[in-house]
């Protein structure tokens, strides 16, 4: 019997029309737990790396995790993968509410597809029948619409519906994939989607879930359940409001956004607003919020209420997540936020990022004010700030006349348009849109997750430690008391010497050896959310979280029945960030796309961060350029990627240095 998992995958060939349930390897669970760890293996074993993310043969895979559907709380993540059109790294992206949990209890743990349908259908998993159905009828469809239409269509009121709008029908490479109150959204998957002719995916499942060891299970979910509780009812003191608390920080209950709005840049992430918020500002925004939110919302199993059913009047009703409110706002310069409502509406019907798509747009106007586009690519276009942001963002979705060129994203939209609109693609990392966040001094912490992160999104690599230094010693030590989250007691000290200025601070304080330890906890922890299907909102992302490294061993042992610790855990981890690593060495990341945004930081110390990017490579068994050594690869259990890399050049069999230089920059030309 297989535990905390299905064991069967439901793979749909679209070209030909097959569907087929297939167990999988219990073998490759040991190895890899399941959610992004088995997807990768598959991406891995699958597909040359030469592969188009439009090809055929590019698998899209829709995962669950390995603890989703268990009472675990907040253990309800699809991770969704396939190549990026954007990066043309792989691409994986996460997505809460329902759907994930609705797979397993309908008897699979993933669904694959491989191939592309001739016309546009969708799915209906409905348990053990599945069904491919024509979608000719939602052409042209919202995303949220669409998910409405298919559940009265089944008679399904309880079918959970993953859908595309028409961003994703157009191969919009910031196209998103929505459902309830989530979304995939980065790295473009919904252009894979919509290549692939998949409309949408509605499941609706009935079955049960088998745990190990059932009472051990529910004792750890009811200790998680009163740590959330305590947490909630004892916010983290000295940090920023949207740091004191558990979940994706909250944005649609609080009303202060201070910081947000001061310190995030402007625009095409270029111009601070330093004395944007005041008392008349925040009342009318406290309005119109509270006008539109009509109720607070969660994700499956979560006691949290991250999300909001948002009903602007003349306007169908969405659901927002996250920081779409202020995206849209902030790109346009426009001081109502009711504005950011409304746009988010239609952005969420058409199915794009809310991150990308915002500074796409602010990308465009600064071109035009920059003469580098002209009127006649504006031609038609309203003259006022919120009238020709639904205007651009109309042309992206549509791929129409100028926004057929900027719906591939400001990196691969600035090489088209050529005649200097490079600089202007000035927040990419990657060529991903980053957030629109500049500062003065550099962060070496951030530094490396920004260069390194292959999540590509620096809002789920972060987590678990301070942003910023206390600026007292007793509020360091109030910090550390009760930190039992940390992997080492070294972090606690590291948090007690850290300095606002002189020596013990930024750039220099961490140090460059504490900085990659850090980053390694950090991503270690998004990694294993990543595997098991838990959201970042309970464990990776906020300080003081009620799952983490002591834990959750105890939760994969009492699921599944494998002999788990934390050594174990975290050789699980490694081995799965080094494969993913080497998809994308494949691919021809190297260390020269390793880099922040130029402009990200005010002061940059080059000599620190070739040593922070040394120190990382090395600590992770990496040669110089960021390939992992054939060494590390066979400690891993991955002798065959050593194998595949030496056999591709990449590696050389006696030395760790590559022998061949490519990037991604130069292999899509
Ligand atoms: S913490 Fe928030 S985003 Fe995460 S599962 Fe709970 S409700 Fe959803």
């Amino acid at each position: 019997m297989r535990y905390s998992e299905i064991g069967f995958n439901l793979e749909i060939d679209l070209s030909r029309g097959n569907i087929e349930r297939v167990e999988t390897d219990p073998r490759l669970t040991e190895l890899h737990l399941g959610g992004l760890g088995t997807n990768a293996k598959i991406l891995w074993d699958r597909i040359s790396p030469e592969t188009d993310p439009f090809s055929p043969d590019i698998p899209l895979m829709f995962s669950s995790g390995l603890l989703v559907g268990t009472p675990a709380p907040g253990a309800n993540r699809t991770i969704i993968t396939a190549y990026s059109p954007q990066t043309l790294l792989m691409g994986y992206s996460m997505m809460g509410g329902f759907w994930a949990p609705e797979l397993k209890y309908a008897g699979y743990d993933k669904v694959i597809f491989q191939g592309k349908s001739p016309n546009l259908v969708y799915i209906w998993i409905n348990n053990d029948k599945v069904e491919i159905r024509d979608a000719g009828h939602l052409h042209g469809k919202g995303a949220v619409e669409t998910q409405e239409i298919i559940r009265k269509e089944l008679n399904q009121p309880n079918a959970q519906v993953a859908a595309i709008g028409l961003a994703g029908e157009n191969r919009v490479y910031t196209a998103s994939i929505e459902q309830g109150r989530s979304s995939a959204s980065r790295l473009g998957l919904g252009a894979v989607m919509g290549d692939k002719g998949i409309k949408a995916i509605a499941v609706r499942g009935t079955k049960d879930i088998n745990i190990a060891r059932p009472d051990e299970f529910i004792e750890l979910c009811n200790e998680v359940l009163k740590y959330i509780k305590f947490r909630n009812e004892n916010p983290v003191p000295n940090v920023m409001t949207i740091l004191q608390g558990l979940g994706s920080p909250q944005e649609m209950l609080h009303i202060d956004e201070k910081w947000h709005t001061e310190n995030f840049m402007w625009g095409n992430a270029r111009v601070r607003r330093r004395e944007f918020w005041n008392k008349e500002i925040e009342a009318r925004w406290k309005e119109v919020q509270e006008s539109v939110r009509t109720r607070l919302i969660s994700c499956y199993n979560c006691p949290m209420k991250c999300g909001a059913i948002i009903s602007v009047p003349g306007l169908s009703t969405y659901m927002m997540k996250c920081f779409s409110k202020l995206t849209y706002t902030m790109a346009a310069f426009v001081d109502d936020l009711d504005f950011g409502f409304k746009i988010a509406q239609r952005a969420t019907e058409y199915g794009v990022d809310g991150f990308s798509t915002p500074q796409i747009m602010a990308f465009a106007f600064e071109l035009k004010e920059a003469g580098i586009l002209t009127d006649a690519d504006f031609e038609g276009c309203p003259p006022d700030n919120e009238g020709r942001s639904f205007w651009l963002l109309d042309r992206i979705v549509r791929r129409e006349g100028i926004g057929d060129i900027l719906a591939d994203g400001t990196y691969w939209a600035a090489q088209k348009i050529g005649k200097g609109a490079e600089e202007y693609a000035h927040n990419n990392i990657k060529k991903h849109e980053q957030l629109p966040l500049k500062l003065g001094m550099l962060n070496p912490v951030y530094f490396l997750m920004y260069a390194t992160g292959e999540k590509i999104n620096i809002t789920q690599i972060e987590g678990q430690f301070p942003q910023v230094p206390f600026a007292t010693m007793e509020e360091r030590e109030e910090f550390v008391r009760d930190w039992i989250q940390v992997p080492d007691e070294k972090f606690k000290q590291m948090v007690l010497d850290w300095e606002p200025r002189g020596e013990r601070s930024n750039p220099y304080y961490p140090t460059v050896d504490m900085s990659v330890d850090i980053v390694d906890w950090q991503e270690k922890m998004h990694y294993i959310d990543d595997v098991l299907g838990v959201c970042t909102g309970l464990s990776s992302f906020p300080l003081k979280p009620p799952y983490h490294i002591h834990n959750y061993p105890k939760f994969i042992s009492a699921a599944t029945g494998i002999d788990m610790d934390e050594a174990g855990l975290t050789q699980v981890y490694n081995r799965n960030r080094n494969l993913v690593r080497a998809i994308n060495i494949r691919r021809g990341l190297r260390r020269s796309d390793e880099k922040p945004p130029q402009d990200h930081w005010k002061k940059r110390f080059p000599e620190l961060e070739e040593r922070l990017l040394d120190a990382y490579y090395k600590f992770k068994g990496w040669n110089m350029d960021g390939i992992p050594t054939k060494e590390t690869l066979q400690e891993l259990d991955l002798a065959y990627i050593s194998e595949d890399l030496i056999k591709r050049g990449i590696l050389r069999e006696e030395q760790d240095t590559p022998s061949k230089k490519t990037s991604v920059e130069t292999d899509k030309k």
